[in-house]
């Protein structure tokens, strides 16, 4: 079976082994009690509850009246206790919900809904209402991304199956799990936007294609979607290197999926569609890996979103003896190292990795020697080390020049530097400098417009 890919990309260690034979086991906090950010992808949601209240299990507790917001929901029946800013994944803390469990078990989902014989808006309606994002760490707002603007023609949705970060594994769980939830959501989806379905697995697991395909094969949908397999290879599951993996279509700079025709979404949004229409359930709960050196038995969860990792110790995982050196929210190449593991599970959050110092460690910079190396590896096709050049000098206009922007801080540089320079750490920065100096220049030229108008008016 042939494997396609793309260009540039590295192999680190794929660590898969520490849990991919753990079948997702549901859990609950300790403290019967989950910590539910407000916003979770999409514009900024405003909570609809107060302290005090009942809420009941997938009732929505924030939303906001723009196409861009997407409701949140109560992941629990139970109390309002609190709301607050907590610490969410990235290290900086935002306004939360914090609702205690009770045993009453109130529920408040919605119908059931056929999605092949309900009109187009109201499907799109029932994708928003259940409050479904990106589950993939983007947290980009469903209904949005499969309403594309009428100029824009899609021919295929892409289901990202490559699970590309190492230790990572609730994916391919779930599709060994729930092959006919992936297929029907997957239906669901090509049935609201007209087109055809690629499954792209990264091919160390090739063993699930055959599951999927007789899947596929016993509704009938063959005609419809295949299942591709594409290198194993880091950061294949980077949208534009799946698009050109599977389509051999590249996405030009400061583009998206949807200007060369496709959609992209993720194994764990593709079932959430799913049990939206069939269950009438909010996206109120999801699969996460819990992995890592320094984790006694990496596992896989189901967890009400807004679940304090924390709070899965010790009755779900436990860590051995002072060996946690770092906690990651995500993978170790592209999640958010932590300050503690006191954030709760939201509902892009696919995993939580406790890495050992000699998974961590890293040796002091050392001279760039010129061997090109990162240029070689960059899978945006990128300069990284000109761009450090750059931005060392502060002359951040250059280094945009040579691409900084596009640059998907995907590691693949600093990995194979025999410098141990921290190049993404360092793009990373020169990224956000360069977001401050825009926002600077844009409040610059509002007020400067304001000015202008005013003199305008008072002549
Ligand atoms: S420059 Fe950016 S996109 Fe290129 S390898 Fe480094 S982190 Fe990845
Ligand atoms: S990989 Fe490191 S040492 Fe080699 S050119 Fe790039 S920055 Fe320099």
């Amino acid at each position: 079976m042939r494997a396609f890919t793309f260009k540039g990309g590295i192999h680190p260690r794929e660590m898969k082994e520490l849990s991919n034979q753990c079948p997702i086991t549901a859990a609950f906090p300790s403290s019967k009690t989950v910590t539910i950010p407000v916003t979770m992808g999409g514009a900024p949601n405003t909570p609809l509850v107060q302290v005090g209240d009942l809420v009941a299990k997938g009732q929505v507790i924030a939303n906001g009246d723009k196409f861009m917001n997407c409701p949140v929901h109560s992941s629990v029946s139970g109390k309002v206790k609190k709301i607050a800013k907590c610490l969410v994944t990235g290290n900086s803390e935002v306004p939360c919900i914090i609702i205690e469990a009770d045993d009453e078990n109130r529920t408040a989902f919605m119908e059931p809904l056929d999605p092949f014989t309900c009109e187009h808006d109201a499907a799109l309606a029932r994708i928003r209402d259940a409050g479904i994002v990106g589950m993939g760490g983007a947290s980009f707002p469903a209904h949005v991304k499969l309403n594309p603007p009428e100029d824009k023609e899609i021919e295929y949705v892409l289901v990202n199956a490559a699970e590309c970060e190492p230790y990572l594994t609730c994916d391919e769980r779930t599709m060994q799990e729930s092959p006919e939830k992936l297929i029907d959501g997957l239906a669901i989806i090509l049935h609201l936007v007209g087109a055809a379905g690629i499954i792209a697995l990264e091919d160390n697991k090739a063993f699930i294609k055959p599951i999927l395909e007789e899947e596929i094969a016993k509704k009938g949908y063959g005609d419809d979607m295949t299942v591709r397999l594409v290198k194993t290879k880091y950061p294949q599951g980077s949208e534009k290197f799946i698009v050109s993996a599977c389509l051999g279509v590249e996405i030009p700079s400061a583009k998206l999926p949807a200007d060369a025709g496709c959609i992209i979404s993720n194994v764990g949004t593709v079932c959430a569609i799913s049990d939206a229409f069939r269950l009438g359930m909010p996206l109120i709960e999801r699969s996460l890996t819990i992995s890592g050196g320094a984790v006694e038995k990496p596992c896989n969860l189901r967890v009400p979103v807004g679940t304090l990792v924390s709070d899965l110790m010790p009755e779900f995982f436990t860590l051995k003896e002072n060996q946690t050196c770092k906690v990651v929210s995500g993978g170790p190449m592209m999640g958010f190292a932590m300050i503690s593991a006191d954030f709760p599970i939201a509902k892009g959050t696919s995993g939580v990795t406790f890495l050992t110092e000699k998974e961590t460690y890293l040796d002091d910079e050392d001279q760039c020697i010129s061997c090109g190396g990162c240029v070689h590896v960059c899978p945006m096709r990128l300069n990284p080390v000109l761009m450090i050049r750059e931005l060392k000098a502060a002359n951040t206009k250059k280094a945009k020049r040579y691409g900084l922007m596009d640059c998907i801080e995907c590691g693949s540089c600093a990995f194979v530097c025999p410098a141990h320079i921290r190049l993404v750490q360092r793009i990373r920065l020169g990224k956000s400098i360069v977001r401050t100096q825009m926002a600077e220049e844009r409040s610059k030229a509002a007020a400067a417009q304001a000015a202008a108008n005013a003199t305008g008016g008072a002549k």
